[in-house]
């Protein structure tokens, strides 16, 4: 949407002082948009927002989306990102994870249907779970284990989806779910346990380089840029796709082959250590990205390469400042 057709619209941002929704808040803003931002703090940080506190077009909301939201303003948009995304910190409430899913997106939908509000859902490549077909195409339907210590997190998405969908069907509200892939960048949490912050802050740390069973597993890494412009492209097409839509970069590497790249990169000394694969751990994942780039005329730009210099540049920043603070 350009900023002409953006310009004093309202958009709420659930998540929004996380990694990836205070992305979307500086992107709203820039569009000359109205934004408020719902968020608990259980993952996310003020320190991530902290930059738009004296703009008047942003107000931040402290609030878990499992209560009910008494939100007075009109919305044409909301984007719904509150959730943990790292295993461990999803892991750590389990329960909480599932209802932030269901009961969050279930009180968000019917926000979005009581003010008419078009509605994003932040799904995940976590859906397809450790996947039998390869690369993942939105309509193979997923191979997860509904009883492990991921299930919180992926079944928690999956029901998420079943709700939007139903939403849809039933003319309640007109939703947009994508399913984003591993995406990285600038903001994360140092300290969440993902594996491009982990590498990345414990090279520049001294630390060993923590590689969990070995390293053969792959993923797929999407820089952030690219995947804030993808959900808005989804939020704001015109004809709805009626259908999940994958956001991420087929790019594929092996964890060791990302350890490479950021010893290359940082220049460290820190040796690697390998500890046991968590339970679950999904060996392959890479977006079948056909579908957005035919809907949306969305494809990632930023490669690996490219995408790990920024964000080491970010984290190098980050560490100095402890080291700074420890002084
Ligand atoms: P994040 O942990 O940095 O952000 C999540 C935000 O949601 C945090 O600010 C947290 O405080 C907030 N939150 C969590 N539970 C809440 C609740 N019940 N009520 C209100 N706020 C709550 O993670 P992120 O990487 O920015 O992920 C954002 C969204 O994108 C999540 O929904 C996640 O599932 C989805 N996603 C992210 C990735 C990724 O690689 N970053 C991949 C797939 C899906
Ligand atoms: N991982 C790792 N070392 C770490 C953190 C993660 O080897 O310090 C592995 C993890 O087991 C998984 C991959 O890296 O195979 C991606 O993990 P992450 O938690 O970032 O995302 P997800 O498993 O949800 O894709």
């Amino acid at each position: 949407m350009n900023q002409a057709t953006s310009s004093g619209k309202t958009a709420m941002v659930t998540g929004g002082a996380g990694f990836l929704g205070s992305h979307l808040c500086d992107r709203l803003l820039e569009q000359g948009m109205q934004v408020i931002c719902v968020d608990s703090l259980l993952t996310g940080s003020m320190r991530n927002i902290a930059h738009l506190e004296n703009i008047t077009q942003f107000r931040f909301i402290k609030q878990d989306v499992c209560e009910p939201l008494d939100i007075k303003d009109d919305l044409d948009f909301v984007y719904n990102l509150a959730c943990a995304a790292s295993p461990p910190r999803y892991q750590a409430d389990p329960i909480h994870t599932m209802m932030t899913s269901v009961q969050g997106t279930l009180n968000l939908l019917m926000l979005a249907e009581a003010k008419g509000a078009r509605f994003l859902q932040a799904s995940t490549s976590e859906v397809y779970g450790d996947p039998d077909r390869h690369p993942q195409a939105e309509d193979y339907h997923g191979n997860v284990n509904c009883t492990g210590p991921r299930a919180c997190y992926d079944e928690g998405k999956r029901a998420a989806e079943s709700l939007c969908f139903d939403f849809l069907r039933l003319g309640r509200a007109d939703v947009r779910v994508m399913r984003i892939f591993n995406t990285y960048g600038p903001r994360m949490d140092p300290d969440d346990g993902r594996i491009v912050s982990n590498l990345v802050v414990q090279a520049l740390r001294g630390q060993p380089l923590t590689i969990y069973g070995t390293g053969e597993q792959t993923r797929s890494f999407c820089y952030v840029s690219d995947l804030i412009a993808g959900m808005m492209a989804l939020m704001t097409v015109a004809e709805n796709p009626k259908a999940p839509v994958n956001i991420g970069n087929p790019g594929e590497f092996t964890i060791n082959e990302l350890a490479k790249l950021v010893v290359e990169q940082t220049g460290t000394s820190s040796e690697t250590v390998f500890k046991p694969l968590p339970v679950d751990d999904p060996t392959r994942r890479r977006p079948d990205i056909s579908r957005a780039k035919a809907l949306l005329n969305w494809e990632p730009t930023v490669p690996l390469e490219k995408g790990l210099r920024d964000t080491i540049a970010h984290f190098r920043e980050r560490v100095a400042d402890e080291k700074g603070h420890a002084a």
